[in-house]
This record gives C-alpha cells, structure tokens and sequence, in this order.
C-alpha cells in the first residue's frame, strides 16, 4: 500500500503514515460522528468481524463431530465401528465406511478429502499398541501429511480471512469516504470536479428572480468583456454570493450565467471538501483552483458554502480542524488569483449567518446577490417554464395554480408540474388537466405543511395589512424615506413580510422629526393590525424592539427628552478590541432613578406615537383596506403600483 499522498498542506503530524493495509479504526481523527455515521458503528462492524471470524474457523476448519477420548476410539475399533483411520499430527479420524467416498462437495466439508460418513475424532496419543491392533481388526490405516493439503489450508486459513478483511475494509473506506472516496486517492479530486462545457441553460430558464438575474448579466458580462472592465481600470469582482431559502433556483442561475457567458464550469458543494482526514478538503480545493486556472475563463460553483465556510469564531472546545483548513485554503485561493483572469467564483448558501466574516470581506465574496421566493408573477413564470415539457390541456389555467401556491419556491412549482403529469398519467389521460394540478398541489401542500414553510390564509391577511400599515404610514409621514415595494412573500430568513424603503439620500445627521417619524413607520404594521381585525399579533416583535431602541437611544444618547434636554447619559468607551461584535461598551452613568425616568419615558414616547399612528391610519382606512386587498392578491406592490394606489402621497421629499 502507498503512503498518503501529502502535497505540501503543512500538516505532517497528523498525516496517517501506513504500511500495509490501513484501518480505518486506527486514523488520526475520529470521524465526525453525525457525518459518518459514527464511531459506535464502527464497533459494531469489529464485533460482526471478530463473530464472523469464529463462526468461519468453526464451519469450515474444524470437523463437525467433537473429539471423543482416546479410549473410546480404540473401543470403536474394537467393536469394529470404525473401519478405516486417516491419522495425521493432530488428529486421528475414524471412519465407519471402509472406502473413501467423494464428498458431495469436495473440499468443503471435510477438507482433508475424507467422506461424509459417521466421523469419530481424538487427539492421538503415543499408543504403539494402535497400530497393531488396527492390522488384527481389519480397519485401514493411513497418514495424511500436511502437503498434500497446504493449498486448500492456504486457503482457508490465510487467504479467505485476509479477502473477508479486505472487503470489509473497503466497505468501511467506502463508508468514511464519503460515497468513493478511496483512502490511496483521497486528497485528489473525484470524478464530481471535472469542468462542464457547453452548458444550456440560460437565463430565461430561470423565473421569478428577476433582481438577482439582473445582478448576474453584469458577472456575465465581466466574463464576456473583461478587458471592457480592466482597460478602465475596474477591478472585476472574484466572488458572488448567491442566498437565498433552499429550492428557489440558486444552482440553476449559477448554471445559467456560465451558459449565458459560454463557459466552464466547476460544480463542488461544500460538503465535499469535508473530509475524515485533516488537510484533504484543503488539497481539494487548491486542486480545484488548479483545474479552474488552467481552464479560464470560467466559472467555480461552491454549492452550500455553509458547510466548510462556518464562522470560526463560534467553534467552542477547539472546533474543527479539518473544516478550518479548508476554510483558510479557500481563503487564500481566493485571495491568490488575480480578477483579470476570468475566474470567477459563485458560491450558495442558505445560511448566510453563520459565515465567517473574513468570507464576506472585499475580495472575496463581497457581492451577495439574493434568489428569494417567487411572488404571483414569478410563481406563474415558473410554472409556464416547466409546463412546456408536459402536454398541457388547453383549459388550463397556470394563473390559477400560482395563485393557489403562495411560499412556493422554485423546485415545489417544477415538482408540483411534474406531479401532475403522474397523476394524467395514472388516470389514463392524454394531457395534464386543472384537476390534476389542484391535486397535485394537495399532495405538495400536505408536505410543506410538515415543514411549516406554509402560512395560513389567516396569517396571509394579517401580514398584508400589516406591511400596508408600514407603507401607508411612512407615504403620509412628511421627511419618511419613500416607499419602493411592499411585499408579503415570506422573505428568506424569518420575515413573513417586508416594507422596502429607499433613503432618498445617505443620512448622516438625522432631525428629532426624522426619528419619531422612523418610529411611528415601525409601529404603523401593529396599529394596522389592531385596526382591521381588533387584535394583534407577535408579528410585529422586531418592529417594536427597533421602535424602543430608537425611543431609548434619544433620550439617552441623544438628549431629546424633556427631563435630560441636550444630556447623554450614556458614556462611549473603547471599544473591545478584537471582538466578534464591534459595538463598543458603554457605561451606565446614571442612578437608579433616571434609569426609572428612561424607561417611563420610553414608554410614555411610543405609546403617544402609537396613538398618532393609528390615527393616521384611521383616517386613512379606505386606503388601508384597498392596499391590503390588493398586496394580498399581488403578493407584491412596487413602488408605482402603490403610489397610484393611494394617489400622489403627501410625503414631499
Ligand atoms: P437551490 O440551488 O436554490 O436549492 P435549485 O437551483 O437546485 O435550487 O433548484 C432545483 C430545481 O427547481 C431546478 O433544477 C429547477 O428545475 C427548479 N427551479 C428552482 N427555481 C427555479 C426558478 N427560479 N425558475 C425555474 N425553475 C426553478
Ligand atoms: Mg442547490
Ligand atoms: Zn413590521
């Protein structure tokens, strides 16, 4: 067996130096236990090889009748029970028949070639007296040297358990390998890495994305024209971060810009680069970055970043090695080409919280472009791009099903479509009908139930005129930034809904008014709420943590309360050099009493606010019912659907 093959990762110690076959149980690092399958599981596989092994030895190389005394076996030939003895070293064995018959399955049972007759066994003793009275009774008597059978003993004694052990050795390598990876090949690239040419999907391929796809005709173009960009001096991004929830079309859209650009393209996931050895994942990816280089300009794909790209910072009790060096490979491959080049690096991830920041920094990954969940439009989109596949009768409406299909992303849309052909199929029909689609989304529905990524019409209704609350109070709100789109497409990361507002400028200074208005645009969705169904919701929890803050900060930071006028309470210390926050520290500087005296007025703030709001808002209740009937039915409004909604806002800017 080969040493492992070490290319210079720096890791030495820990590099598993084997001569001979190489067990597994004996490798320099416990197998992540969730991945592999776990350290107990190998136990097991030992005590099945330990039993395994006995049970062989005990079927195939003992007798199966059980040695009786030498006593006994002389009185058998006396009786005249035993008509011939094989005699070697260890054993003398008897037997009834007088003339060797061939066993039925020669070698196997009895692998010294003797019959399958009654068999008597005994452990010889230096009898002189044997011999003779075998010649008196008749009985034949021969010697078996050990020759005559080494290559069957071969066999089964050293050549059977050494194959067993090897496969399952192989078995277990297979296992740990993750699906292939073999232990004299680990830390090259497996057949996964090799480069796609000639990709066909294209943008209109992908729907219901429509910001991030404008995003990526720009990447596209940088692959097309980089002397455009270079010739300027414009330094070509290296990496785009696509983010987005699971299934909404983030690996289509890389495949579609490398397509688009008519390049190569490199598919890993970042699963892959995780390895059982410490130092493997980071020879992946420099073999990757390898292989990319040679065949600029293209693209490289890391699919679910997350996994190597975790936040090193929250690794408590030394966290992963293996996982760390492959980050910090990554990092420096990144860091290492230079942008002209036309590699470029798209990556995906639906946990973009957990990344490590130093991933996210200029120069590597600092373009993030989000694939959120479709809206109506989108959804429709979608399901036309997929419909085109499957004979569609004409009656149906794919309009219908869209709207039947709020949260939704991508994949549930092409699996709802294919579905439905099933179900045409089953029923014998010729063409996919409404009928099978309206079940086809039952089917699907009952899934995602499940996995709780399906609001109820109710929690719909509640957030449309919650978001309208937000709108319509920052439209009627003099100095508020303007409205650009209100939607109620769950956006990824926990908001069922989202209000958009552009700044009209950047804002570095902001006027006492500013703030209340901010303030009251935040409390507009609880006071919605309670408006229209007369009771509120948790909904709004991060509104209100951001109204409070705000609350808190004027009258402590920024001396806009009626008792601390132009006093800060609050002192601004160094910050803590280093930490995974940069907020700095502050001092509390008060007594007990002011603290009282904030947290009344805070209190005393936003309740007046509050009242405002609702005001605001009841005076405005046609407009609050009219939006939110028509955010419920389009999913989203942009900015001009909603101005000529509400007419022009008085809001002046
Ligand atoms: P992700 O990588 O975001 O998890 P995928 O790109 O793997 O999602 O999507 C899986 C499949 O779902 C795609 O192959 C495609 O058939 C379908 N799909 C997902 N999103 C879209 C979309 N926006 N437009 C068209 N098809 C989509
Ligand atoms: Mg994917
Ligand atoms: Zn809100």
């Amino acid at each position: 067996m080969s040493d492992y093959q070490n290319d210079g990762s720096g890791n030495d110690k820990k590099k598993p130096k084997n001569s001979g076959p190489q067990f597994p149980f004996g490798g320099p690092k416990l197998p992540d236990p969730k991945k592999f399958g776990g350290w107990r599981f190998s136990i097991v596989y030992i005590l099945i090889l330990v039993v395994g092994m006995s049970l062989f030895n005990y079927v195939f190389l003992n007798k199966v009748n059980p040695t009786i005394d030498f006593s006994e076996f002389k009185n058998k030939i006396v009786s005249g029970e035993i008509k011939r003895v094989e005699m070697t070293d260890s054993y003398f064995t008897g037997y009834t028949a007088a003339q060797k018959t061939v066993a039925p399955t020669p070698g196997l049972r009895n692998p010294y070639g003797s019959s399958p007759d009654a068999i008597f066994r005994t452990v010889p003793l230096n009898d002189p007296d044997i011999i003779k009275l075998m010649d008196e009774k008749g009985v034949s008597y021969y010697a078996v040297s050990r020759e005559g059978s080494t290559v069957l003993n071969l066999i089964f004694s050293w050549v059977l358990p050494i194959a067993f052990f090897f496969f399952i050795w192989r078995f277990l390598m297979k296992r740990l390998g993750n699906m292939g990876g073999n232990v004299l090949s680990v830390g090259q690239n497996r057949a996964v890495i090799v480069a796609e040419g000639d990709i066909v999907t294209r943008f209109p391929d992908v729907a219901g994305v429509d910001e991030a796809k404008d995003e990526l005709v720009e990447v596209v173009d940088f692959l097309k024209n980089p002397k455009k960009y270079t010739d300027i001096g414009g330094k070509i991004p290296k990496g785009v971060l696509l983010v987005g929830p699971p299934g909404t079309g983030k690996t289509l859209l890389a495949r579609a810009v490398a397509g688009e650009a008519g390049v190569s393209f490199f598919r890993m996931s970042g699963a892959d680069f995780v390895e059982m050895f410490v130092g493997v994942g980071a020879a992946r990816v420099r073999d990757l970055f390898k292989q990319a280089r040679e065949k600029a300009p293209c693209i490289v794909f890391i699919d679910e970043l997350d996994a190597i790209g975790k936040s090193r910072l929250n690794n408590i009790a030394g966290g992963n090695d293996e996982r760390e060096q492959t980050l910090n490979q990554l990092l420096v491959e990144m860091d290492g080409f230079d942008a002209t080049s036309g590699l470029i690096i798209l990556a995906a991830t639906n946990r973009p919280d957990v990344l490590d920041p130093a991933l996210l920094r200029p120069g590597r990954f600092d373009r993030q472009v989000l694939v959120d969940r479709p809206d109506l439009k989108g959804r429709e989109a979608i399901l036309r791009i997929h419909a085109k596949a499957v004979k569609l009768d004409p009656q149906v409406d794919l309009a219908a099903v869209a709207r039947g299909t709020p949260g939704f992303v991508g994949a549930d849309l092409a699996n709802i479509v294919n579905e439905a052909a099933l179900l045409a199929v089953r029923g014998g029909r010729q063409v996919v009908s409404q009928k099978d689609f309206e079940e086809a989304i039952e089917k699907t529905v009952a899934g995602l139930e499940q996995k709780n990524r399906i609001i109820s019409d109710d929690e719909r209704r509640i957030v449309a005129f919650h978001e309208t609350g937000h709108a319509l109070v920052a439209a009627f709100t003099p100095g508020s930034d303007p409205v650009q789109k209100i939607s109620i497409v769950p956006r990824g990361f926990g908001a069922l809904g989202y209000t958009l507002q552009m700044p009209v400028e950047d804002r570095y200074l902001m006027t006492e008014d500013e703030l209340l208005g901010k303030i009251d645009v935040l409390l507009g969705g609880r006071a919605a709420e309670e408006l229209v169904f007369s009771r509120i919701s948790t909904g709004a929890a991060n509104d209100l943590t951001k109204a409070t803050d705000i609350a808190r900060k004027m009258i402590t930071d920024y001396g806009m309360s009626a008792r601390f006028k132009n006093v800060a309470l609050t002192q601004r210390g160094a910050g803590m050099m280093g930490g995974a926050a940069q907020e700095p520290m502050f001092h509390r500087e008060y007594s007990e009493a002011t603290q009282q005296y904030i947290d009344e007025e805070i209190a005393r703030m936003v309740e007046t606010r509050y009242a405002g709001v609702k005001d605001t808002l009841k005076q405005r209740r046609d407009l609050l019912d009219l939006v939110g009937a028509q955010l419920l039915e389009k999913e989203t409004l942009d900015e001009k659907e909603f101005k000529g909604l509400i007419g022009q806002p008085v809001a002046a800017v």
